[in-house]
């Protein structure tokens, strides 16, 4: 193979790659201008996940005719007159980037006027060259329309994810500046429907009411950080109450820039450090203002992450004003006791002697007679901590988790009356409401319907809000709400996977037994010969073992009983 120089418009396209990696990131560009251009309007439309048309509205400064196509150049930019200025950034842009970049990878049609010039402008681009210019008429502001993105770059489209998928990383995007903006009303229309709106009050409590829905709003607490720093912290944060099954759920702003920051997102898990059950994330809108030249912004192509002077300092102090809003605000939950009521059950000595022992038996169930997946009929001994059976077999003995293997029973049971469409659904008296996030709204109105086939009767209430009718005779009386909440999480989430499966598990992990509970004799052979009876009984729905198995053998090694 030969080495060949590419030519300039090769080379545009891949520097533009970088910040036009998918449609979200167009949206945020020119989301991005809008707010640097004073708009207080910000109008959002999208078609087909953004790939056929983005069209951002505002009412901002507009671009004087002489100053249009100089926009869509390369490195043109209104907002940096020399480097120096880099170390003062306050506006979001300043790279002269944006425009170009789009402009070579879509078709562009901009619209725009500045309130003392008597008609707009109007340009039209293709890759990057002027196709049409002229005038025409509009209130002052910008029009830009951005159509069939990456359509003559077939690998880049390649690797655009589902419609729905790209739809909720423009939600995203959309939410996350009208949380930084309560100033700003921003709506978004995808594919004709009204997303999100929000009223532009400047309460950052309304805006969130908007994004994550009242439920959530009414229990985020307001923070403010000491006013000696020179770093000042403000936003909400969620009531250990709300927390929620993924990380996507908080929101970083510095000096009203959206960021990813893996340190600030460490700062709030450890302010809430004891108050969250294990798995469970907070909900948090943070506004860091600091001096411009405390951080530099000008360390990444999309200018998502930036480089505090200080982390140490960031990092304490939002630990800090998260921990003490926390504190003064939401009554500490009590841990409840597990040892409660189980004292004589679970004498505390004998514990660390039989997780020792387990260990080692644990890495050897392929020495069983049996085979690895069917298990020999257990007689019961009794209950360990109100969480194991205890059981002997043949071969020894047998400490089975009791959640785990009811999640497996379950598992298998919703996946068999699946396929046979035989899952039982029960009524609820009154409906009851679901409100989500934009994001959520996106999946959830793609799978509801689905959803009827494992007993969730779910219909769309607009606004986002849904009401569920009924639910799986399984969850009744069960936490449904929480696994209804870890499917949304789950659909409106990055991860891949089999996503009936996904609903099979979440509904297995939420009606089945918990650690704690104190089961019956009955009940305890019961869910013993479920799990021999089962397909796969050695492991939950998750990969987590069932049960540990003590051999005879490892018994007497263990006893010293040698022959
Ligand atoms: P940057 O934002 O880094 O300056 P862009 O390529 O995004 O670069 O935009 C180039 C210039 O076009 C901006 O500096 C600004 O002067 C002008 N511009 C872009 N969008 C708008 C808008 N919505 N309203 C007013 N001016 C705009
Ligand atoms: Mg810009």
């Amino acid at each position: 193979m030969s080495i060949k120089v590419l030519d300039p418009q090769t080379v545009s396209r891949i520097a533009a790659g970088e910040v036009v990696e998918r449609p979200a990131s167009v949206v945020k560009e020119l989301v991005e201008n809008s707010l640097d251009a004073g708009a207080s309007q910000i109008a959002v439309e999208v078609k087909g996940g953004g790939a056929a048309l983005i069209r951002v509205t505002d009412n901002g400064s507009g671009i004087i005719a002489d100053e249009v196509e100089l926009a869509f150049g390369r490195h043109a930019t209104s907002k940096l007159k020399s480097a120096d200025d880099l170390d003062s950034i306050l506006s979001l842009g300043f790279r002269g980037e944006a425009l170009p970049s789009i402009a070579s990878v879509a078709e562009v049609d901009i619209i725009t006027c500045v309130a003392d010039e008597k008609i707009g402008t109007h340009l039209s681009l293709s890759g990057g060259v002027v196709t049409e210019r002229g005038t025409r008429g509009r209130s002052p502001g910008t029009t830009i329309t951005v159509r069939n993105l990456f359509r003559k770059i077939p690998a880049r489209l390649r690797f655009l994810k589902a419609i729905s998928t790209e739809n909720s990383h423009i939600a995203n995007v959309v939410s996350q500046y009208a949380l930084s903006y309560p100033e700003v009303k921003f709506s978004l229309v995808i594919d004709g429907r009204q997303t999100l709106r929000t009223p532009g009050s400047g309460k950052l409590a309304d805006s969130l009411i908007e994004v994550y829905g009242v439920a959530v709003a009414e229990n985020m607490l307001e923070l403010e950080s000491e006013t000696d720093s020179p770093l000042k912290i403000t936003g909400m944060v969620g009531a250990p109450s709300v927390s929620r099954a993924g990380r996507g759920y908080l929101s970083f702003f510095v000096n009203r820039r959206w960021i990813n920051s893996r340190l600030l997102a460490k700062a709030v898990e450890e302010g809430y450090h004891g108050l969250l059950m294990t798995g469970k994330h907070p909900i948090a809108v943070l506004n860091i203002e600091l001096p411009t030249t405390e951080v530099d912004v000008n360390v990444h192509p999309t200018k998502n992450e930036v480089k505090f002077r200080s982390e140490q300092l960031v990092f304490s102090s939002i630990r800090r004003a998260v921990r003490q809003t926390l504190a003064e605000l939401a009554p500490v939950p009590e841990i409840d006791s597990p040892a409660k009521g189980t004292v004589f059950s679970s004498p505390a000595r004998s514990q660390p002697n039989l997780m020792a022992v387990s260990d080692v038996g644990y890495r050897e169930p392929a020495s069983l007679p049996t085979p690895a997946t069917s298990l020999p009929v257990l007689r019961i001994l009794g209950q360990l901590d109100s969480s194991y059976i205890i059981a002997e077999g043949p071969e020894g003995l047998y400490l089975i988790d009791q959640h785990a293997a009811h999640e497996r029973v379950l598992f298998e049971e919703i996946t068999l009356k699946k396929s046979q469409n035989e899952i039982e659904v029960q009524g609820l008296l009154e409906p009851v409401t679901l409100e989500v996030s934009p994001r959520q709204e996106e999946a959830l109105s793609l799978r509801y319907k689905d959803l009827g086939q494992f007993g969730f009767n779910i219909e769309p209430f607009g606004d986002r809000t849904f009401l569920v009718r009924a639910v799986p005779v399984l969850l009744n009386g069960k936490d449904w709400m929480g696994c209804l909440r870890e499917l949304l999480n789950f659909l409106s989430g990055e991860s891949g996977g089999d996503w009936a499966e996904e609903v099979s598990k979440s509904m297995a992990c939420h009606s089945a037994v918990r650690a704690g509970q104190v089961l019956t004799d009955e009940e305890m052979r019961k869910l013993v010969r479920s799990l021999e009876q089962a397909d796969n009984p050695r492991s939950c729905p998750h990969g987590r073992p069932t049960m540990i198995h003590l051999s005879l053998g490892q018994l007497k090694r263990e006893f010293g009983r040698t022959g």
